[in-house]
């Protein structure tokens, strides 16, 4: 005979598997859902007619079948709970509140002085942006079922979430701690790179695909691996750490201490670095990175000697570690994303198919697919939006009580 924790287990289960097939399949029939799982079709009645009740699951309208009556078709009920996603930045803060349909409802993005980048001035930020987009939305905190943040710099998860960020001075922060105390919801951070693979990958230019990277170019570089599905983590979560691997022996120092790393060269204070010494100029110290790129970018379509040489300079290195990526993992799709990316990745794009052909191995590279992300300048909020999602797929009784008393 079962036992009774034996049979919850099972009934939790089961409810994981509706969620998580509606989530990324809705809307579909009870039919359609019994057709796509091992779960009987009494199964799927009774697990749905348990989440309907529960308010997780909605009636969305009704298909014709062969030969019988019309079927119900079912969704998650895209207002039962919201997600807010921040991508904590090192120019900008921006938080961005979904529904369960991934509708973004809500977003508010702060610039950040270099100075501020502190952990206490971070979490009054996401503390006084979530007030400021609860009551901006309409929707109370109480329906918020968590919020997730994507960060730069190593998201440690060894017993504890610590964050590692050198370019800041963090060393082992215990952020998850400080917001915890600071914010009544349940919190959940990982690197940017990671949040937006995973948002690429379940929702966006991924969809479908197995193995593949997805790169986060911005003021640094990050890459999210996933493989078979999975997001690729190592042992400690800072696998994809792909900004640090070397294209140059002897080259330019790095921030995070070492020297001729991808990111001293393609990041944009690097690209902004390169155009510096072209035109004999010295960096200054408050660039605006975000004008600089766009600025080289303007002048590269006009056909401006300087900012083309630049370009085909970033694509080059860029192509260079690319396909050591590629090498190593061998993804059928590489997208690149992250507010620098977006940026220039038109305008390199076609130099940077080249140089991933010319530099990596034959049969790794045969089938590569290069593309830009699809979310654009909302995918980590939308990756981190993806961390509380996850939770809330695997139908945690303590997660969905407190949404339900909201
Ligand atoms: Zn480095």
């Amino acid at each position: 005979m079962k036992s009774p924790k034996h049979t919850v287990d099972i009934r939790l289960q089961n409810k994981q598997i509706v969620m998580r097939l509606l989530c990324f399949h809705e809307p579909m029939s009870r039919m359609e859902i019994s057709q796509d799982t091992t779960l009987s079709p009494g199964t799927v009645t009774n697990v749905t007619g348990e989440l309907l009740q529960e308010g997780i699951l909605a009636k969305t309208g009704l298909v014709e079948s062969v030969g019988g009556r019309p079927r119900t078709l079912l969704t998650i009920s895209p207002n039962y709970g919201y997600l807010i996603g921040v991508d904590l930045g090192e120019t900008h803060i921006q938080l961005e509140l979904f529904n369960l349909a991934r509708q973004k409802l809500g977003a508010i993005r702060y610039g950040i002085a270099e100075s501020g980048n502190t952990p206490d001035y971070y979490v009054e930020q996401i503390s006084s942006g979530l007030k400021e987009l609860a009551s901006s939305t309409g929707i109370k905190e109480e329906a918020i079922l968590g919020i997730g943040i994507g960060v730069p710099g190593v998201v440690e998860h060894n017993g504890y979430v610590s964050i590692a960020a050198p370019m800041w001075n963090w060393q082992r922060v215990e952020f998850l701690n400080m917001l915890e105390a600071k914010i009544n919801l349940p919190v959940y951070i990982d690197n940017g790179a990671k949040a937006m693979a995973l948002a690429e990958s379940w929702f966006g230019a991924g969809r479908g695909v197995e193995d593949m990277a997805v790169i986060l170019l911005g003021t640094g570089i990050g890459a999210g691996i996933i493989t078979k599905g999975s997001l690729y983590r190592g042992a400690t979560n800072s696998a994809g750490e792909w900004g640090h691997t070397k294209i140059e022996l002897n080259g330019r120092p790095c921030r995070c201490g070492s020297q001729g790393c991808v990111e001293a060269y393609a990041g944009a204070p690097g690209i902004i670095s390169s155009l510096k010494t072209l035109s004999g100029e010295s960096a200054k110290q408050d660039e605006d990175q975000i004008v600089t790129i766009k600025n080289l970018v303007e002048a590269y379509r006009a056909g401006d000697s300087s900012a083309v040489q630049v370009l085909h300079a970033t694509a080059h290195y860029l192509g260079a570690g690319l396909a050591n990526l590629v090498n190593l993992f061998n993804p059928e799709l590489v997208v690149i994303g992250g507010w620098a990316g977006l940026l220039i990745g038109e305008a390199i794009m076609d130099e940077l198919k080249k140089y991933v052909a010319q530099y990596a191995l034959a049969p790794s590279a045969a089938h590569l697919k290069i593309d830009l992300c699809q979310f654009g300048q909302d995918a980590i909020c939308m990756g981190a939006a993806c961390l509380v999602l996850e939770e809330f797929l695997s139908a945690n009784k303590k997660f969905m009580r407190q949404s339900v008393e909201g």
